[in-house]
């Protein structure tokens, strides 16, 4: 009687972990854009530099990854055992993506996930109280203007209203900032922004590079108007998000309009309302 019911017990829990598995296989999984995201071996950090081009004129954006100086295979997570991610875990992934899934229209964060070479949501801790310190200073590079400086904080004002749990303190000196912002005269290529990011084993953002061209790729001086639509492309990067595949929102690759949109807006915040982290 004992065994029958020992083995009615076992029979119980292969069904539930074989359903747990195929649960999970069969939710939609991301695959990186393209291969050779390389991994810091030691600290398990990557740096993404992305880019953006506001001007119209339409020239190409690119997405690349620098990893780690030597590219060396993905050191296991620091916090998970040998045996991998719980089925709590799991579970709490696949509940991520369905509520990214379910947002789909109303946000991009599935487009956002899927451009991720990793299938990580890269975000800040909220940062309300303890503000996210960023140096922001002027430059010598022609062109520059103080103007431009104004347009920077107004555009990280306007994604603090946009309801983002994130604070920016733009006083930071160089040293101890998380964040900096750089200046150059132009990109040798299609691009009048990059952000560069660093992110821990968790997906937590640490600390980001935001360079700005003073002059588009064609040679036109930048504008501050200009100057402050970059920067929303590009602090759109800096909070975690990647490219749109809708020209009505700030965050498509060759930003064509000037301000945030519904959906940029709402990709932010449902950001913000997940773990960051491996979705896989
Ligand atoms: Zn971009």
């Amino acid at each position: 009687m004992i065994e029958r019911r020992l083995s009615f017990l076992i029979a119980g829990l292969v069904v539930f972990f074989v359903s747990a598995v195929l649960w999970n296989v069969s939710a939609p999984t991301r695959r990186p854009a393209r291969a050779g995201g390389a991994v810091d071996s030691t600290t398990l950090v990557t740096v993404r530099a992305d880019t953006t081009r506001a001007t119209p004129g339409g020239a190409s954006d690119t997405t690349v990854t620098r990893g780690g100086q030597s590219p060396a295979p993905p050191a296991p997570p620091l916090s998970a055992d040998a045996s991998g991610p719980s089925y709590m875990e799991l579970l709490a992934r696949s509940e991520t993506r369905r509520r990214i899934r379910a947002s789909a229209g109303y946000t991009y964060l599935n487009e956002v996930v899927a451009q991720s070479e990793d299938s990580m949501l890269h975000r800040w801790d909220n940062r309300i109280l303890t503000p996210v310190r960023v140096f922001l200073g002027p430059s010598t590079a022609a062109n520059f203007q103080p103007g431009f400086l104004d347009a920077v904080r107004g555009a990280f004002q306007r994604w603090e209203e946009a309801g983002v749990p994130l604070r920016f303190r733009l006083d930071a000196d160089s040293a101890a900032a998380e964040v900096r912002f750089k200046w150059r005269l132009q990109f040798e290529i299609q691009r009048t922004g990059q952000t560069d990011l660093t992110w821990d084993q968790d997906g937590r953002l640490v600390n980001g590079v935001v360079t700005l061209a003073t002059f588009d790729p064609a040679g036109r001086p930048l504008s501050v108007d200009d100057v402050r639509v970059v920067a929303l492309h590009e602090i759109g990067h800096l909070i975690g998000l990647d490219h749109s595949a809708d020209s009505t929102d700030i965050m498509f690759a060759m930003t064509k309009v000037r301000d945030l949109s519904s959906r940029d807006i709402a990709s932010a915040r449902l950001l913000y309302q997940l773990p960051p982290g491996t979705l896989r």
